[in-house]
């Protein structure tokens, strides 16, 4: 079974997405870290990330593979590597490369292929799993996903203002729904929920029941 879970910048996707899958005993794919990752072969390569031809050019010595719990670019573990400022805005600048998200696309439906598991990003009901039996699409107040993000990069040790988080995540959301090809959207089946006045906690909750639910008694398609 494939869920998907989609939605802005900061909604608190990845939170939701390892505890969800931890309770279901599915595996989870956190798609923002594929992009993240071309994005640091890109920077490393001296490419500046918004030279479509140059990057569509490199990736075929790009190679994006996530095992469980890890992130390999051309097989060198680069999760610790990849939650840089420069790196977010990277990543949202070469996800608008129709060659990236091809790439990038056609390895997380092999990764997914016979599994359960739990896909989180910005396309993955829309684009990437049309077919997933369950879709979300998460929402919440631009101003309290930017509290949110600033909470967490203070309690790792991180000061970044309010404002300057919102400025990055206002760039990224615009970028991402402005895209030509799969942009950030709601695909017409998920169940949207705005989590602003929600703690993570309840926001598991409520996808662990519609989940479960699905299970018991399956859409037909
Ligand atoms: O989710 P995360 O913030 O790590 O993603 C980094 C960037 O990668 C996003 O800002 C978005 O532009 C891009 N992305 C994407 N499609 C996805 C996942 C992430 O374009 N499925």
């Amino acid at each position: 079974m494939i869920v998907t879970i989609d939605g802005p910048s900061g909604v608190g996707k990845s939170t939701v997405t390892k505890e969800l899958a931890a309770r279901l005993g599915f595996e989870y794919l956190n798609t923002g870290a594929m992009y993240r990752a071309v994005a640091l072969a890109v920077q490393r390569a001296g490419i500046r990330f918004n030279d479509e031809a140059a990057v569509t050019a490199a990736l075929s010595g790009v190679h994006v593979e996530m095992p469980p719990g890890c992130v390999l670019l051309n097989g060198e573990h680069v999760a610790h590597l990849i939650r840089t400022p420069e790196l977010s805005r990277g990543a949202s600048e070469v996800g608008v490369h129709g060659a990236v998200r091809q790439m990038l696309a056609a390895a997380q439906r092999t990764a997914a292929t016979g599994r359960d598991m739990i896909c989180d990003g910005r396309d993955q009901g829309s684009f990437v799993f049309p077919l997933a039996e369950c879709k979300f699409f998460l929402t919440a107040d631009a101003r309290v996903r930017a509290e949110r993000r600033a909470a967490e990069l203070a309690a790792a040790g991180q000061q970044v203002s309010v404002e300057d988080v919102m400025r990055d995540q206002d760039d990224r959301d615009r970028r991402d729904a402005a895209r030509a090809l799969a942009p950030m959207a709601a695909a017409s089946d998920a169940v949207i929920l705005d989590t602003t006045h929600l703690t993570s906690k309840e926001v598991i909750e409520r996808l662990e029941n519609v989940v479960r639910d699905l299970r018991a008694c399956p859409r037909r398609r």
